[in-house]
């Protein structure tokens, strides 16, 4: 058994750490106080390889490893999580066209996708389904030449804001074996968006409700099968755990050196912060829980590379656990600056709220807690 990352996968973190400490860390408070990623920070991404980390390298892609790639959410995270979560969730829908988009859609789209001239939704959500999804309504109609699309799609990252948009829609009964995939460029007829929602992280980046009425794309716009849709959708979210509990590891890595470099200035009754023991203790909590979220998030990744056959059970779980402990982690950071930890300038109280939400979506943290009982209620 070996703990250590190889040579290549250390050149990895650091070219990512490097990039977001470059260019993502110095405007993460101006782009969330605009509420914008500006377009032309990713084909910078592009250039890196990271728009396509797990599309194959016969298509063109990075070809990493999930483990690979959590190094990279995990070090870009330290910058900003709002802009390395929506990198991952661009990379899900790069698996998805790559794994199943036809050949005609794949030689349209997958240049300009790994090289984020073209940057993609996921559109699973909707107002009246979340964690039971396969409940969603939105119906894609058979036409002479492929799909017209109606329904509405809830709090999609990217809505309004990404080049085009993979649909998860209705062509055949009820139930999960009704969905199919599609693809839905933006500027299509018929394609509109809800306004922009008010929320209490992850400001940078765009969510907007995203509807489709009567919006027609042609039959090469379907990715694999009808009717395997969800499944298509579902594959991408064990990677996708990773990659939101790999953001909340980053950002909670960068708060607690932030808080340990404070506690060394920062004076109180005569003596520096990390003076008094009931604080040295404290820390010392912060760092076992984040090392142990680091090894747990780590060994479910190795088990994903794997095909470990509780490969799905490992994802959930620490999903779980790492985000969970990366909300605590960040909230601890800011109790341990004071009053300045309350101030947005420090950036600690923009990760309290970032991270938040990583216990929401990609399935919520109860739904986490399901998929581990059934696992081993099952065997
Ligand atoms: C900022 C943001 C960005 C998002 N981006 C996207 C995106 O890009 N694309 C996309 O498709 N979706 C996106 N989502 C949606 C997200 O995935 C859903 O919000 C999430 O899956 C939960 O669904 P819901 O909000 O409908 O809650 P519900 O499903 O209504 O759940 C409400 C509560 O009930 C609990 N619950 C539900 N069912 C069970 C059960 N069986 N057992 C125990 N507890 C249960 C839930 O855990 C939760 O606590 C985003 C959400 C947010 C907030």
């Amino acid at each position: 058994m070996d703990f250590a990352l190889s040579e290549e996968q250390q050149a990895i973190f650091d070219m990512a750490r490097s990039f977001g400490q470059d260019r993502i860390a110095p405007n993460a408070l101006a782009w969330e106080e605009a509420g914008d990623i500006p377009k032309d920070l990713w084909p910078e991404v592009g250039e890196l390889g990271f728009g396509g980390l797990y599309v194959s390298e016969e298509s063109g892609g990075a070809g990493l490893t999930r483990l690979d790639a959590t190094l990279v959410f995990e070090a870009l995270s330290m910058a900003c999580p709002s802009v390395a979560a929506f990198l991952s969730i661009h990379n899900m829908c790069a698996k998805m066209l790559d794994a199943f988009g036809s050949d005609a859609l794949k030689a349209e789209l997958l240049p300009d996708v790994l090289s984020m001239q073209r940057v993609l939704s996921y559109c699973l959500t909707e107002p009246g389904s979340g964690s039971d999804a396969a409940a969603l309504k939105t119906r894609a109609a058979a036409t002479e030449g492929g799909y017209a699309l109606t329904g509405t799609k809830a709090f999609i990252s990217g809505g309004g804001y990404s080049d085009g948009y993979m649909v998860m829609a209705r062509t055949g009964g009820d139930g999960p074996k009704g969905i199919s995939t599609l693809y839905v460029p933006d500027g299509t007829p018929g394609l509109s968006f809800g306004g922009l929602e008010r929320k209490m992280g992850w400001k940078s980046q765009p969510t907007r409700q995203v509807q489709f009425d009567g919006c027609e794309v042609p039959a090469s716009n379907l990715l694999g099968e009808e009717g395997r849709g969800f499944a298509y959708a579902m594959m991408g979210l064990d990677g996708g755990r990773l990659n939101i509990a790999s953001c909340s590891l980053g950002a909670a890595q960068a708060a607690l050196d932030a808080t340990i470099a404070y506690m060394g200035e920062r004076r109180a009754f005569g003596k520096s912060l990390s003076e008094f023991q009931a604080l040295q203790f404290r820390l010392a909590d912060l760092e076992i829980e984040l090392q142990a979220a680091r090894v747990f998030l780590r060994q479910a990744a190795w088990k994903l590379d794997q095909g470990a056959p509780d490969a799905t059970k490992h994802c959930a779980m620490a999903k779980k656990f790492v985000t969970e402990a990366g909300s605590k982690i960040v909230n601890q950071c800011l109790q341990l600056h004071g009053g300045y930890g309350y101030l947005a300038d420090y950036g600690i109280e923009k990760l309290v709220r970032d991270l938040r939400v990583h216990e929401i979506l990609e399935g919520t943290n109860e739904i986490m807690r399901l998929i581990t009982a059934r696992s081993l209620l099952s065997t």
